[in-house]
């Protein structure tokens, strides 16, 4: 065996075969894989998976890898034939509620470009010749859906990688990880030492041990799944086909089939969540039962199976009573928040993940962690999935096997997008808490905090004009939140901000080091507040952040709760290692308190001990100030759109700042208002937010953050690509879209057509919400720039009907942006 390489991949399933075969497609075959098992059939999840392939999922980058993946095993053969067969699925309902899930499911496969149609009993019937139609209400049919040969497709991955000169080694297990000041140097295997200069981690279940010998959290567990195989069906007698029928999934069961053969395969996520330590997976070689190779299959556990082999013969008569022939609790891998990780760790560089990833993914994991490894960026936003997105409570083992034993119960629910997590909650409260609570705040967990949506206290009295939403859109949200929109906009309102993200960067070179990571110019005077997009070398939008200069080199950077540890992480992948730039998180030491509304002066006026009149303190700039008793950060920013400050306070101090906020507002009639409100406020002002409206796949010309860039100010961060884009002119813009119906509102990833068109999306919707000044819904979508003109018709799919909608001029509210100003 070689003792150096450029990459050594760990594990040879079917993602780590995928990410072998891309590396070298891209050039890079200075690569070792190393599996501890033989190859192929190694006794990983791989090994037994049946390989179904349901593409559509309610990620548009999720739904890009499943298709990638699709794409690539269609043009491999396995033994002869292709590893992918393209039967197509069938999605049934059998209650009303999953009835209107498929028909939104079949938005986002519009939204995400899958053909994808709503089919009757009848038809799904004709399709699956064992769906008796009567059962079903109607069905989601996706034709390109398929099976896999996860097996064949690893190997035939593995073998063109040997072609371009991956080595791949069998029964050579990595025992040890070496980290040298920060940096991956090597691996030990019993057979030695194999010095590298990355190390890719594709180890499925098994994961965890090995990101703990490099000191890298790997924040996902293994969870036993059953599938079983029935014998042979009389209904299916003399069928040689493996596999002609579509692959099927009665998700109110939870139940997943599909054809071998003459028999059915049956797999159910229908039993509570069966976790097992990383510790306990037995050793290859030591599997149990007649399974030694397997270390990856648990003996089955037919109590747990029982109620789904009821279900399953209700739905399918023809399996009733019927034997199995073969039976696992097969394991694979569960992350907190059910995606995959995959990137770079940013405290060990040079250590790369690919971990908790379907086989229906992996074709397209293994390409885009090719092309990060190799191109420094993956072509696809994978921000979602981004190895670094936890917060350290996250990382820990209770929090990962509580969520991601959630996550497998949840596996096939139907969940609203605004619904919370149940537990753990109270993880992160704010020094407000006591005082939400008593305000009725109806809390919804976001980062571990407890954000109120909305407050009890401010629900309009019954006959309110504002009472009116139904459906979808009236879940998870409450009236109260219009009357908290018009707090802000027409007397004043208290926000609680605390879960900003808040990081301090200082040091010698801290101005140079954030000069080069902003678009924006942040050669301003302490004092400063600039608003700047954070671009990778593509020209895509990172993150979007507000800086504060707070001396000469010290800044103060703030970014959304839910995604500071990836912008974190980005900030802190990009500083120099010279000690000439320090990136602290003061989120636990900063509460902050949003006072935004035409009446915020008069309030922060009568607290503060300084003038705080607009000559005296502009629009975009900071500067202490105490109020009452409390030393404090102010900062002239406004997300909602109106006059206001967000005012950062030492943590202890918090309860005494909303006090007094509150005590000094009472005269202008102050309101707390929540997430809901804000979410309105600041759409109707056309403020992005990050990961929905603005992501790295959009250049920020496209995504409406010119006025945020300054290509004359030197060199930056993505600047070359930005001449490019320049250059060739926008294709997409992101535009704001009014609904004509004046209560129709949707809430995010639904299609966009132009009027009565059938054929595919001019895009999806990214933000949407209600404007509860401009008495309109509000939606975002990337449009081909054809249609971004203002005044273009559209028609926005919801539920399977069609909205009127029009492309309107941005900003819907106070477009020459005097009310923060004043
Ligand atoms: P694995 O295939 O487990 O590969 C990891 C490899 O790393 C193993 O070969 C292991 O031996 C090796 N390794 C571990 N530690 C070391 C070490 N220290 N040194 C060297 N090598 C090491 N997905 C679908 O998309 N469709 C399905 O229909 C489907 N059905 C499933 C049914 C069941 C019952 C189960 C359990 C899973 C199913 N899955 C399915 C999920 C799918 O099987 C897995 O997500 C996928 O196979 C994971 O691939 P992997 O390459 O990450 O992991």
């Amino acid at each position: 065996m070689r003792d150096q390489a450029g990459v050594v991949i760990i594990g040879a399933g079917i993602v780590g075969c995928s990410a072998a075969y891309h590396l070298a497609m891209l050039g890079w075959t200075d690569v070792v894989v190393l599996e501890q098992g033989p190859l192929f059939r190694t006794g990983g999840s791989t090994s037994h998976a049946p390989g179904l392939m349901f593409q559509l999922n309610a990620s548009r980058a999720v739904t890009r890898l499943a298709r990638a993946s699709a794409a690539l095993y269609a043009a491999l053969a396995a033994d002869g034939e292709p590893a992918f067969s393209p039967v197509g699925s069938v999605e049934v309902a059998t209650t009303p509620a999953r009835l209107e899930e498929i028909r939104r499911k079949a938005g986002y496969a519009a939204s995400w470009g899958l053909d994808a149609a709503l089919i009757s009993p009848r038809a799904a019937a004709d399709l699956v010749p064992l769906l008796p139609a009567d059962r079903l209400l109607g069905a989601l049919h996706v034709p390109s859906d398929g099976v896999a040969r996860a097996v064949g497709a690893a190997e035939a991955l593995a073998r063109r990688a040997e072609e371009r000169g991956v080595a791949f080694h069998a029964h050579t297990p990595v025992i040890g990880v070496e980290v040298v000041g920060g940096r991956v140097r090597a691996v030990e295997t019993p057979e030695g030492r194999v010095a590298c200069d990355a190390v890719l981690l594709c180890a499925g279940i098994w994961g965890p041990r090995i990101g703990r010998m490099a000191g890298v959290p790997v924040p996902l567990s293994p969870v036993q799944h059953q599938y079983v195989r029935t014998a042979p069906l009389p209904a299916l007698a003399g069928e040689r086909r493996e596999i002609a029928h579509p692959i099927l999934r009665h998700q109110d069961r939870s139940l997943y089939f599909r054809q071998h053969g003459a028999r059915y395969g049956i797999g159910s996520y229908r039993h509570e969540p069966l976790l097992v330590s990383v510790d306990d997976i037995p050793r290859h070689g030591h599997g149990h039962g007649e399974r030694p190779e397997m270390p990856s299959v648990l003996p089955f556990t037919p109590e747990d199976f029982a109620p789904a082999l009821d279900d399953a013969a209700a739905l399918l008569p023809a399996l009733r009573g019927v034997a199995l022939d073969d039976a696992i609790n097969g394991l694979f891998s569960f992350t907190p928040d059910g995606h995959a990780l995959l990137g770079e760790a940013v405290a060990v560089r040079g250590f790369w993940v690919a971990e908790a990833i379907w086989v229906t993914h992996a074709g397209g994991a293994g390409q885009a962690i090719a092309e990060w490894m190799v191109e420094g960026a993956p072509s696809l936003d994978l921000r979602e999935m981004d190895l670094n997105r936890f917060h350290p409570h996250a990382q820990a083992a209770p929090y990962v096997a509580l969520r991601a034993a959630q996550q497998y119960r949840e596996v096939y629910d139907i969940i609203h997008p605004h619904q919370s997590i149940e537990q753990p909650r109270n993880l992160r409260l704010s020094p407000f808490h006591r005082r939400l609570e008593n305000l009725g705040a109806v809390f919804a967990e976001s980062a571990g905090w407890e954000r109120p949506r909305s407050f009890d206290a401010n629900r309009p009295a019954a006959g309110d004009e504002e009472r009116g939403r139904t459906g979808w859109a009236a879940r998870h949200w409450s009236p109260a939140s219009a009357v908290e929109h018009r707090a802000a906009r027409e007397r004043v309102a208290l926000f609680d901000l605390t879960p900003f993200t808040k990081l301090e960067v200082s040091g010698a070179g801290a101005f140079a080091y954030l000069q080069h990571m902003a678009a924006n110019d942040l050669n301003r005077p302490t004092g400063a507040v600039i608003y700047t997009p954070l671009l990778d070398e593509r020209g895509g939008v990172v993150c979007d952040l507000t800086v504060t200069r707070l001396a000469a080199e010290r800044f103060l950077v703030v970014t959304g709760g839910v995604s500071g540890p990836h912008d974190g992480a980005w900030l802190r992948y990009h500083a120099p290692v010279d000690g000439s730039v320090s990136i602290v998180d003061v989120t636990s030491a900063l509460c902050c308190a949003g006072l935004w509304g035409p009446r915020a002066r008069d309030v922060l006026r009568r607290v503060a001990d300084a003038d705080v009149s607009n000559a005296a303190f502009p629009y975009f700039t900071a500067r202490p100030l105490t109020i009452a008793h409390t030393p404090a950060l102010a900062v002239r920013v406004s997300y909602a759109g109106e006059l206001g400050w967000e005012l950062y306070a030492p943590m202890e101090y918090g309860l005494a700042l909303w006090d007094a906020l509150w005590a000094a507002g009472q005269p202008d009639g102050i309101a707390a208002a929540g997430t809901d409100a804000l979410d309105s406020l600041r759409l109707e002002k056309g403020y992005r937010l990050a990961g929905v409206d603005l992501d790295t796949e959009h250049d920020p010309f496209a995504a409406g953050l010119g006025f945020a860039v300054r290509l004359g100010k030197g060199e930056f961060m993505g600047r070359a690509a930005l001449l490019r884009v320049k250059e060739r002119g926008p294709t997409r813009r992101l535009c704001a879209m009014t609904l004509a119906a004046p209560d129709a509102v949707v809430v995010g990833k639904e299609p966009v057509f132009a009027p009565t068109a059938r054929g595919a999306a001019l895009g999806y919707v990214t933000s949407a919400s209600y404007g509860y000044t401009v008495r309109r819904g509000i939606a975002y979508a990337y449009l081909p720039v054809a249609c971004a003109a203002p005044g273009t018709a559209v028609e926005i799919e919801y539920f399977g009907r069609r909205y009127g909608a029009t492309v309107a001029t941005e900003p819907l509210y106070d477009p020459w942006g005097t009310r923060p100003k004043g």
